[in-house]
Protein backbone atom coordinates (compact mmCIF):
# COMPACT_ATOMS: atom_id res chain seq x y z
CA UNK A 1 0.00 0.00 0.00
CA UNK A 2 1.33 3.40 -0.97
CA UNK A 3 -0.01 6.76 0.10
CA UNK A 4 -0.50 9.58 -2.38
CA UNK A 5 3.04 10.82 -1.74
CA UNK A 6 4.51 7.43 -2.66
CA UNK A 7 5.36 6.34 0.89
CA UNK A 8 5.12 2.55 1.30
CA UNK A 9 2.93 1.76 4.34
CA UNK A 10 4.03 -1.46 6.03
CA UNK A 11 3.57 -0.91 9.75
CA UNK A 12 0.37 -1.08 11.84
CA UNK A 13 0.21 -0.02 15.48
CA UNK A 14 -2.86 -1.55 17.04
CA UNK A 15 -4.06 -0.20 20.38
CA UNK A 16 -5.81 -2.99 22.28
CA UNK A 17 -6.99 -0.99 25.31
CA UNK A 18 -6.91 2.59 26.58
CA UNK A 19 -6.68 1.44 30.20
CA UNK A 20 -3.46 1.35 32.20
CA UNK A 21 -2.22 0.50 35.67
CA UNK A 22 0.08 3.57 35.55
CA UNK A 23 -0.73 7.25 35.07
CA UNK A 24 2.44 8.62 33.43
CA UNK A 25 2.64 12.38 33.69
CA UNK A 26 2.99 12.81 29.90
CA UNK A 27 0.27 10.37 28.94
CA UNK A 28 -2.78 10.47 31.20
CA UNK A 29 -4.42 12.70 33.79
CA UNK A 30 -3.70 11.79 37.43
CA UNK A 31 -7.25 10.64 38.12
CA UNK A 32 -7.20 8.36 35.07
CA UNK A 33 -9.80 8.24 32.33
CA UNK A 34 -13.48 7.41 32.09
CA UNK A 35 -13.66 3.69 31.52
CA UNK A 36 -15.33 3.00 28.18
CA UNK A 37 -17.98 0.32 28.09
CA UNK A 38 -16.86 -3.10 26.90
CA UNK A 39 -18.72 -2.67 23.60
CA UNK A 40 -16.91 0.60 22.80
CA UNK A 41 -13.59 -1.22 22.58
CA UNK A 42 -12.63 -3.45 19.65
CA UNK A 43 -13.17 -7.13 20.42
CA UNK A 44 -10.39 -9.68 19.91
CA UNK A 45 -12.25 -10.81 16.75
CA UNK A 46 -12.38 -7.25 15.40
CA UNK A 47 -8.70 -6.67 16.20
CA UNK A 48 -7.85 -9.92 14.41
CA UNK A 49 -9.94 -8.92 11.38
CA UNK A 50 -8.15 -5.54 11.16
CA UNK A 51 -4.76 -7.27 11.42
CA UNK A 52 -5.77 -9.76 8.72
CA UNK A 53 -7.09 -7.12 6.30
CA UNK A 54 -3.96 -5.00 6.86
CA UNK A 55 -1.67 -7.98 6.28
CA UNK A 56 -3.49 -8.79 3.04
CA UNK A 57 -2.93 -5.18 1.98
CA UNK A 58 0.83 -5.41 2.52
CA UNK A 59 1.37 -4.64 6.22
CA UNK A 60 4.21 -6.86 7.50
CA UNK A 61 4.91 -5.32 10.88
CA UNK A 62 2.28 -5.16 13.65
CA UNK A 63 2.82 -3.65 17.09
CA UNK A 64 0.29 -4.10 19.91
CA UNK A 65 0.11 -1.16 22.27
CA UNK A 66 -2.31 0.73 24.49
CA UNK A 67 -2.89 1.83 27.35
CA UNK A 68 -1.15 -1.16 28.79
CA UNK A 69 -1.64 -3.96 26.24
CA UNK A 70 -0.82 -6.75 28.69
CA UNK A 71 -3.86 -5.81 30.78
CA UNK A 72 -6.12 -6.62 27.85
CA UNK A 73 -8.11 -9.83 28.31
CA UNK A 74 -7.47 -12.10 25.35
CA UNK A 75 -4.09 -10.58 24.45
CA UNK A 76 -2.46 -14.02 24.14
CA UNK A 77 -5.23 -15.22 21.80
CA UNK A 78 -4.82 -12.07 19.71
CA UNK A 79 -1.06 -12.71 19.41
CA UNK A 80 -1.73 -16.32 18.37
CA UNK A 81 -4.31 -15.17 15.82
CA UNK A 82 -1.90 -12.66 14.28
CA UNK A 83 0.93 -15.18 14.21
CA UNK A 84 -1.33 -17.70 12.47
CA UNK A 85 -1.84 -15.20 9.61
CA UNK A 86 1.80 -15.61 8.62
CA UNK A 87 5.17 -16.57 10.10
CA UNK A 88 6.61 -13.54 8.28
CA UNK A 89 4.73 -10.81 10.16
CA UNK A 90 7.02 -9.03 12.62
CA UNK A 91 4.87 -8.99 15.76
CA UNK A 92 5.91 -6.76 18.64
CA UNK A 93 4.45 -5.22 21.78
CA UNK A 94 5.14 -1.97 23.63
CA UNK A 95 4.59 -2.41 27.36
CA UNK A 96 5.42 -0.80 30.69
CA UNK A 97 6.78 -4.24 31.65
CA UNK A 98 4.87 -4.63 34.90
CA UNK A 99 3.01 -7.75 33.77
CA UNK A 100 5.96 -9.43 32.08
CA UNK A 101 7.03 -11.62 35.03
CA UNK A 102 3.81 -13.62 34.62
CA UNK A 103 3.34 -13.16 30.87
CA UNK A 104 6.68 -13.05 29.04
CA UNK A 105 6.90 -16.81 28.42
CA UNK A 106 3.27 -16.98 27.22
CA UNK A 107 3.87 -14.09 24.80
CA UNK A 108 6.94 -15.82 23.43
CA UNK A 109 4.99 -19.05 22.95
CA UNK A 110 2.17 -17.11 21.24
CA UNK A 111 4.60 -15.93 18.57
CA UNK A 112 5.59 -12.43 19.69
CA UNK A 113 8.96 -11.53 18.13
CA UNK A 114 10.04 -8.44 20.02
CA UNK A 115 9.25 -6.27 23.03
CA UNK A 116 9.72 -2.57 23.68
CA UNK A 117 9.69 -1.88 27.42
CA UNK A 118 9.29 1.65 28.79
CA UNK A 119 11.80 2.80 31.40
CA UNK A 120 12.41 6.52 31.86
CA UNK A 121 14.60 6.49 34.95
CA UNK A 122 16.73 4.33 37.24
CA UNK A 123 15.65 6.27 40.33
CA UNK A 124 12.93 4.83 42.58
CA UNK A 125 11.54 8.25 43.46
CA UNK A 126 11.57 9.59 39.94
CA UNK A 127 9.97 6.37 38.62
CA UNK A 128 7.07 6.91 40.98
CA UNK A 129 6.94 10.61 40.12
CA UNK A 130 6.75 9.86 36.39
CA UNK A 131 4.36 6.89 36.48
CA UNK A 132 2.44 8.13 39.54
CA UNK A 133 1.49 4.52 40.38
CA UNK A 134 4.40 2.29 39.40
CA UNK A 135 7.49 0.91 41.14
CA UNK A 136 10.92 0.83 39.50
CA UNK A 137 11.34 -2.82 40.51
CA UNK A 138 8.31 -3.77 38.36
CA UNK A 139 9.97 -2.49 35.18
CA UNK A 140 13.35 -4.03 36.09
CA UNK A 141 11.81 -7.44 36.89
CA UNK A 142 9.84 -7.12 33.66
CA UNK A 143 12.99 -6.63 31.59
CA UNK A 144 14.66 -9.57 33.35
CA UNK A 145 11.59 -11.78 32.79
CA UNK A 146 11.56 -10.90 29.08
CA UNK A 147 15.23 -11.81 28.73
CA UNK A 148 14.72 -15.06 30.67
CA UNK A 149 11.83 -15.96 28.35
CA UNK A 150 14.21 -15.72 25.39
CA UNK A 151 13.36 -12.27 24.00
CA UNK A 152 16.42 -10.72 22.44
CA UNK A 153 16.59 -7.36 20.66
CA UNK A 154 14.67 -5.78 23.55
CA UNK A 155 14.25 -2.04 23.11
CA UNK A 156 13.91 0.22 26.11
CA UNK A 157 11.83 3.36 25.49
CA UNK A 158 13.04 6.33 27.50
CA UNK A 159 11.17 9.61 27.12
CA UNK A 160 13.52 12.53 27.76
CA UNK A 161 12.04 14.74 30.47
CA UNK A 162 13.77 18.03 31.23
CA UNK A 163 14.35 18.49 34.97
CA UNK A 164 13.38 14.86 35.69
CA UNK A 165 15.64 12.37 33.91
CA UNK A 166 18.02 14.52 31.82
CA UNK A 167 20.69 14.27 34.53
CA UNK A 168 20.56 10.46 34.26
CA UNK A 169 21.42 10.16 30.59
CA UNK A 170 24.97 8.88 31.23
CA UNK A 171 23.83 6.20 33.72
CA UNK A 172 21.11 5.10 31.30
CA UNK A 173 23.66 4.87 28.47
CA UNK A 174 25.85 2.75 30.76
CA UNK A 175 23.06 0.13 30.80
CA UNK A 176 24.11 -0.72 27.25
CA UNK A 177 27.65 -1.67 28.31
CA UNK A 178 26.73 -5.18 29.50
CA UNK A 179 23.12 -5.50 28.35
CA UNK A 180 22.26 -6.47 24.78
CA UNK A 181 19.43 -3.92 24.63
CA UNK A 182 18.73 -0.89 22.47
CA UNK A 183 18.04 2.06 24.76
CA UNK A 184 15.98 4.62 22.83
CA UNK A 185 15.79 8.23 23.94
CA UNK A 186 12.53 9.71 22.65
CA UNK A 187 11.62 13.38 22.56
CA UNK A 188 8.58 14.26 24.64
CA UNK A 189 5.74 15.19 22.27
CA UNK A 190 3.12 17.82 23.07
CA UNK A 191 0.08 15.72 22.33
CA UNK A 192 -3.24 15.54 24.21
CA UNK A 193 -2.66 15.75 27.95
CA UNK A 194 1.10 16.39 27.62
CA UNK A 195 0.37 19.80 26.02
CA UNK A 196 -0.31 21.02 29.58
CA UNK A 197 3.22 20.15 30.80
CA UNK A 198 5.77 22.81 31.63
CA UNK A 199 7.81 23.92 28.58
CA UNK A 200 11.05 23.15 30.44
CA UNK A 201 10.26 19.43 30.23
CA UNK A 202 10.45 19.44 26.43
CA UNK A 203 14.11 18.95 25.60
CA UNK A 204 15.72 17.76 22.41
CA UNK A 205 17.82 14.64 21.90
CA UNK A 206 20.43 16.96 20.34
CA UNK A 207 21.66 17.42 23.94
CA UNK A 208 22.70 13.77 23.94
CA UNK A 209 24.49 13.67 20.61
CA UNK A 210 27.73 15.08 22.05
CA UNK A 211 27.83 12.20 24.57
CA UNK A 212 27.83 9.71 21.72
CA UNK A 213 30.89 10.99 19.87
CA UNK A 214 33.18 8.16 18.87
CA UNK A 215 30.39 5.57 18.81
CA UNK A 216 29.60 3.62 15.62
CA UNK A 217 26.52 4.96 13.83
CA UNK A 218 23.70 3.30 11.87
CA UNK A 219 20.03 3.96 11.14
CA UNK A 220 17.24 1.62 12.28
CA UNK A 221 13.85 2.80 10.98
CA UNK A 222 13.14 6.17 12.59
CA UNK A 223 16.01 5.83 15.09
CA UNK A 224 19.59 7.00 14.70
CA UNK A 225 21.54 4.25 16.46
CA UNK A 226 24.94 4.51 18.20
CA UNK A 227 27.07 1.73 19.64
CA UNK A 228 30.28 2.13 21.63
CA UNK A 229 33.09 -0.32 20.84
CA UNK A 230 32.93 -3.29 23.20
CA UNK A 231 29.39 -2.51 24.43
CA UNK A 232 26.75 -5.25 24.19
CA UNK A 233 23.88 -2.85 23.53
CA UNK A 234 23.19 0.32 21.56
CA UNK A 235 21.62 3.75 21.99
CA UNK A 236 18.84 5.01 19.71
CA UNK A 237 17.76 8.62 19.30
CA UNK A 238 14.18 9.26 18.18
CA UNK A 239 13.54 12.89 17.47
CA UNK A 240 10.04 13.55 16.12
CA UNK A 241 10.41 17.26 16.88
CA UNK A 242 14.02 18.25 16.23
CA UNK A 243 14.58 15.84 13.34
CA UNK A 244 11.19 15.06 11.80
CA UNK A 245 10.96 11.73 9.97
CA UNK A 246 7.55 12.24 8.26
CA UNK A 247 9.08 11.79 4.81
CA UNK A 248 9.83 8.16 5.61
CA UNK A 249 6.84 7.42 7.84
CA UNK A 250 5.49 3.94 7.05
CA UNK A 251 2.91 3.70 9.87
CA UNK A 252 -0.79 3.71 10.45
CA UNK A 253 -2.46 3.46 13.86
CA UNK A 254 -5.76 2.06 15.06
CA UNK A 255 -7.17 3.28 18.38
CA UNK A 256 -8.76 0.92 20.89
CA UNK A 257 -12.21 2.17 19.84
CA UNK A 258 -11.57 1.32 16.19
CA UNK A 259 -10.51 4.58 14.53
CA UNK A 260 -7.70 4.42 11.98
CA UNK A 261 -5.34 7.38 12.36
CA UNK A 262 -3.13 7.83 9.29
CA UNK A 263 -0.97 10.30 11.26
CA UNK A 264 -0.28 10.41 15.00
CA UNK A 265 -0.49 14.21 15.09
CA UNK A 266 -3.56 14.77 12.96
CA UNK A 267 -7.16 14.65 14.18
CA UNK A 268 -8.22 12.89 10.95
CA UNK A 269 -9.65 9.47 11.78
CA UNK A 270 -11.47 6.75 9.80
CA UNK A 271 -13.97 4.55 11.62
CA UNK A 272 -13.33 0.86 10.99
CA UNK A 273 -16.04 -0.52 13.27
CA UNK A 274 -18.73 -2.63 11.69
CA UNK A 275 -16.65 -3.19 8.54
CA UNK A 276 -15.57 -6.59 7.27
CA UNK A 277 -13.86 -8.19 4.29
CA UNK A 278 -13.56 -5.96 1.20
CA UNK A 279 -15.30 -3.00 2.94
CA UNK A 280 -12.72 -3.06 5.71
CA UNK A 281 -9.87 -3.22 3.20
CA UNK A 282 -11.37 -0.33 1.20
CA UNK A 283 -11.55 1.83 4.36
CA UNK A 284 -7.92 1.06 5.24
CA UNK A 285 -6.79 1.87 1.68
CA UNK A 286 -8.73 5.16 1.73
CA UNK A 287 -7.14 6.18 5.04
CA UNK A 288 -3.66 5.33 3.75
CA UNK A 289 -4.22 7.32 0.58
CA UNK A 290 -5.12 10.37 2.67
CA UNK A 291 -2.17 10.16 5.04
CA UNK A 292 -0.99 13.72 5.73
CA UNK A 293 2.44 14.60 4.34
CA UNK A 294 3.90 15.93 7.59
CA UNK A 295 3.06 17.10 11.11
CA UNK A 296 3.68 20.60 12.42
CA UNK A 297 4.92 19.73 15.89
CA UNK A 298 7.69 22.32 15.78
CA UNK A 299 5.35 25.19 14.76
CA UNK A 300 1.65 24.90 15.58
CA UNK A 301 1.96 21.67 17.59
CA UNK A 302 -0.03 18.44 17.43
CA UNK A 303 -3.60 18.62 16.16
CA UNK A 304 -4.44 15.29 17.79
CA UNK A 305 -7.14 15.69 20.40
CA UNK A 306 -6.64 12.34 22.10
CA UNK A 307 -4.23 11.41 24.88
CA UNK A 308 -1.39 8.96 24.15
CA UNK A 309 -3.03 6.15 26.13
CA UNK A 310 -5.84 6.16 23.52
CA UNK A 311 -3.51 6.18 20.52
CA UNK A 312 -0.71 3.96 21.71
CA UNK A 313 2.37 6.07 21.05
N1 LIG B 1 1.77 1.32 28.27
C1 LIG B 1 2.76 0.95 27.33
C2 LIG B 1 4.07 1.66 27.63
O1 LIG B 1 4.06 2.63 28.38
O2 LIG B 1 5.08 1.24 27.10
C3 LIG B 1 2.36 1.19 25.90
C4 LIG B 1 1.59 2.43 25.57
S1 LIG B 1 2.51 3.95 25.71
C5 LIG B 1 1.32 5.15 25.20
C6 LIG B 1 3.64 3.81 24.35
C7 LIG B 1 4.87 4.68 24.42
O3 LIG B 1 4.48 6.04 24.26
C8 LIG B 1 5.62 4.60 25.74
O4 LIG B 1 6.98 4.28 25.49
C9 LIG B 1 5.50 5.99 26.31
O5 LIG B 1 6.63 6.36 27.05
C10 LIG B 1 5.33 6.83 25.06
N2 LIG B 1 4.68 8.12 25.28
C11 LIG B 1 3.51 8.36 25.92
N3 LIG B 1 3.22 9.69 25.90
C12 LIG B 1 4.23 10.29 25.22
C13 LIG B 1 4.52 11.66 24.84
N4 LIG B 1 3.70 12.65 25.16
N5 LIG B 1 5.66 11.90 24.14
C14 LIG B 1 6.51 10.88 23.80
N6 LIG B 1 6.28 9.59 24.12
C15 LIG B 1 5.17 9.29 24.82
FE1 LIG C 1 0.29 3.71 30.86
FE2 LIG C 1 2.11 3.58 28.98
FE3 LIG C 1 0.60 5.79 29.25
FE4 LIG C 1 2.42 5.21 31.08
S1 LIG C 1 2.83 5.69 28.92
S2 LIG C 1 0.27 5.84 31.47
S3 LIG C 1 2.41 3.03 31.14
S4 LIG C 1 -0.12 3.81 28.66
Amino acid sequence: MKDKYGRLIKYLRLSVTDLCNYRCIYCMPEDGINKKSHSDILSIEELTAIAKASYELGINKIRLTGGEPLLRKGIITLCENIRSLSPDIELSITTNGSMLPSMAAKLKAAGVDRLNISLDTLGKESFRRITRKGELSEALYGIKAAQDAGFDNIKINTVLLGGINDSEVMSLIELTRDNPIQLRFIELMPIGYSKTLDKSMFITVKNIESLLMGADYTVDGVARVFRFKGYSGSIGLISPISHSFCHKCDKIRVTADGKLKPCLHSDIEYDLRGLNGEELKAAIKKAVLNKPLYHQLDTIGSEAVRNMNEIGG
